[in-house]
């Protein structure tokens, strides 16, 4: 067993200080009609070898997100002690009830695990599980990769995502593990969507620490599960984790989001006809979509513009919206 803080009723069935391979289980204790003593079962591996990093990589922050839930599940299992220096801690589907019932947030509580952090040891389970990784994981790993892609609602261009540490010298660390990833692009956040992410969190504890956004549409597809597959590999060696890793495709294309210009959102209810498609380079003031009334068959539709130029990066799968859904966001290269 790994200690935990006292004041968390979480606890992990595996000694994750251990030297060899264990997968064991993060257990949240869940009382329930079904199960009155029962906790949820978070799977969980570590695999330490000789002297090296401690790395944390997690997927299932977002249950709907795939490519980083197979990837991790690959990795689990392949690798082994002898192949690492240092250790690898592996989490697939860090949140379970969201991962199980295939949902972004989760359906115990609602809770969108990525905007909960540091979490609440007596908070809710998904706080619980934000807590978990805040005061255990993080302090005993330097480096973190949480893989995301666009989930049931967005659809990305396959990329590395991240947000830019305070500190110049860890920007240039950050540079180089997102170019050793390898995705087809990087994207450069200046704003962040919110400050109680992983990754926010990650950053807070010191880490040198890296995201994803590869692909959407609650889904997976053979090239952009190799982006996650490989990209894992990749930033293991950059790291010296592991001795080899397949090489990228192409250098990575550097971009960035400056802030709320760069999205487009619904702001009346209807069916949304794009006038774009993922990767489109478009034209500030250009048309973006058009947003029609199915319950006025009589009504002009209501025109939707970019506010920048720019690359198409992300975009919405479903096509009915309603006010304050996010459209479409741009980047612009670095
Ligand atoms: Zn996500």
């Amino acid at each position: 067993m790994t200690p935990t803080p006292l004041s968390s009723p979480v606890s992990v069935d595996i000694d994750l200080n251990a030297r060899g391979k264990q997968i064991g289980h993060i257990r949240v204790p869940h009382s329930t009609h079904e199960s009155a003593y029962g906790w949820i079962a978070i799977p969980i591996a570590a695999v330490k070898g000789d002297a090296g990093p401690d790395v944390l990589l997690t997927a299932g922050n977002h249950g709907d997100e795939y490519e980083g839930q197979i990837a991790l599940l690959k990795l689990m299992r392949s690798l082994t002690p002898e192949q690492v220096h240092g250790r690898v801690i592996i989490v697939p589907r860090l949140n379970l009830p969201a991962a199980a019932a295939g949902r972004r947030t989760s359906p115990l509580d609602d809770g969108n695990l990525n905007r909960l952090f540091p979490g609440d040891p007596q908070g809710s389970v998904t706080s619980q599980i934000a807590h978990f990784v805040d005061s255990v994981l993080l302090p005993m790993t330097q480096v973190s990769l949480d893989i995301h892609s666009g989930g049931s609602s967005l659809e990305y261009l396959p990329c590395a995502f991240a947000r830019l540490p305070a500190d110049r010298a860890e920007q240039g660390r950050q540079q180089a593990a997102l170019q050793a990833f390898g995705a087809p692009i990087t994207i450069m956040v200046d704003r962040p969507q919110s400050n109680r992410t992983l990754s926010a969190a990650a950053l807070a504890h010191g880490h040198l620490h890296l995201s994803t956004e590869i692909g959407g549409g609650a889904s997976t597809r053979p090239h952009t599960q190799a982006i996650a597959d490989q990209g894992v590999l990749r930033l293991l060696a950059h790291l010296g984790v592991i001795d080899t890793a397949p090489p990228p495709t192409s250098p990575t294309r550097l971009m960035r989001v400056t802030g709320p210009s760069h999205f487009v959102y619904a702001t009346v209810r209807g069916l949304f006809e794009p006038a774009f498609t993922l990767g489109d380079v478009v034209e500030k003031n250009s048309l973006a979509g058009r947003i029609h009334f199915p319950e006025e068959p009589g009504r002009a539709p209501h025109d939707v513009h970019f506010s920048e130029g720019g690359v198409v990066v992300c975009r919405r799968v479903p096509s009915g919206v309603v006010p304050g859904d996010c459209l479409a966001h741009l980047a612009i290269d670095l």
